[in-house]
């Protein structure tokens, strides 16, 4: 456990130098992989004294992890200010599901914000259902208003910011100082922003969750999930989580931290292509909106100005004549952008996306059709000329 507030290095210094202890790295820069279910203690005195630990840098067993997973969510906390630990989950749906279950229990209520990722809706819809646990839905933008909502039963709110399809902004610390205010748990999913855009727990956040396999491992090759917190929930996390089996093993977490090595440099990059590339579809005659946080289309674009350090790269735009059949054939003319979901690696993504689906607390009435798109790190030039083509042929199939 690190104390993230001692931290006052620079964002792209902390990238490059968090976690990597000498205990821990040994002569080398990186920490090895270490495999390993059992530890093997010198003498049952030893073996007494391990079972009375329970912090990173005490070997007990491989489920609670070894330097190599320490490593990686010590420098997960030394990036988030006002940090106490982070856990590591084997995906981010885990994190998200492993987190809700610290803070809520039988006979509570949790509030989930309308443009939440669909797993974790379907996780509160019908896992949670299932504990006596009962979901409820807001309007992304109800900001301060959310004391509306509050019962006695009222225990945590999911918050997603800006939504992972529709990229509503929300009013993180109004939201959280009302929850706090009436003793109200919150949750943040944080995976578009990661803690370098979004510093949750310094707006009011409780336990700030990310989907590692995003922009952490950057590289489209590993499941993970994590979730940051301050004091008075580090134990409560680290024990559900404990005691839920949740471990990851020590070769992804090697491949995560050293995705997390260059985060500063491959985000910058994200934001800034996807920053070009979404000023040259909002001048494009078959686009309406573009729904990105840092264009002014975007609800809640005022609060990200407000709020955030920077603009990741993935967003979505409507076909504003697009159907079904002529959004597909935009999205398969495209040949520099891959189909299929994730997002956050290098290369980039396009995806059809239809969140009237999904919502249950406001409606989504916009018209024509919603194409969601990653920014990876090809050069944007390339990217423009293939999504000129792609108009071309989308123009025809109209
Ligand atoms: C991908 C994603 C998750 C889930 O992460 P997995 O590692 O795929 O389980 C959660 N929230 C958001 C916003 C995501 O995009």
């Amino acid at each position: 456990m690190t104390d993230s507030s001692q931290n006052s290095k620079k964002p792209a210094t902390q990238a490059v130098t968090s976690g990597r202890r000498k205990a821990w790295t040994g002569a080398v820069v990186n920490p090895p992989v270490w495999r390993a279910s059992t530890h093997l203690y010198d003498n049952v005195a030893d073996l007494r004294a391990g079972l009375s630990s329970n912090a990173d840098g005490q070997f007990f067993y491989g489920r609670r992890g070894s330097p190599t997973q320490w490593s990686l969510a010590d420098a997960l906390t030394e990036m988030e200010p006002g940090a106490a630990g982070t856990m590591l989950y084997p995906s981010g749906v885990a994190a998200i599901a492993c987190a809700m279950l610290a803070v809520l229990k039988p006979g509570d209520e949790v509030l989930l914000t309308d443009s939440s990722y669909d797993p974790s809706r379907s996780y509160a819809d019908a896992f949670l259902k299932r504990m006596g646990i009962t979901a409820r839905y807001y309007d992304p933008l109800i900001g301060a208003d959310i004391g509306s909502l509050f019962t006695d039963k009222t225990k945590a709110i999911l918050l997603e910011s800006p939504g992972s399809l529709t990229f509503e902004v929300q009013d993180v610390p109004a939201i959280c100082s009302a929850a706090k205010e009436a003793g109200i748990t919150s949750l943040l999913d944080n995976t578009w922003a990661t803690s370098r855009f979004f510093p949750a727990l310094s707006k009011g956040v409780d336990i700030s969750i990310v989907a590692a396999t995003k922009y952490i491992v950057g590289h489209s090759d590993v499941m993970m999930g994590a979730a940051t917190t301050h004091d008075k929930y580090w134990t409560r996390l680290r024990r559900t989580a404990q005691r839920l089996g949740q471990v990851v093993s020590p070769d992804d977490a090697y491949l995560a931290a050293r995705g997390l090595r260059t985060l500063e440099v491959r985000l910058k990059q994200h934001e800034q292509s996807a920053l070009t590339i979404a000023h040259w579809l909002k001048k494009r005659a078959e686009v309406g909106l573009v729904l990105h946080p840092a264009l002014p289309d975007c609800p809640g674009h005022e609060v990200w100005k407000r709020d955030f350090n920077g603009s990741s790269g993935l967003f979505s735009f409507q076909l504003i004549d697009g159907d079904e059949k002529s959004r597909a054939v935009f999205i398969d003319s495209l040949a520099l952008f891959g189909i299929g979901y994730s997002w956050g690696g290098f290369e980039s993504l396009a995806l059809p996306v239809d969140p009237g689906k999904y919502r249950t607390a406001t409606d989504w009435t916009m018209k024509g059709a919603l194409v969601r798109l990653h920014i990876g790190l090809e050069d944007p030039d390339d990217l423009i000329a293939d999504l000129a083509k792609a108009f071309e042929h989308y123009n025809n199939a109209l």
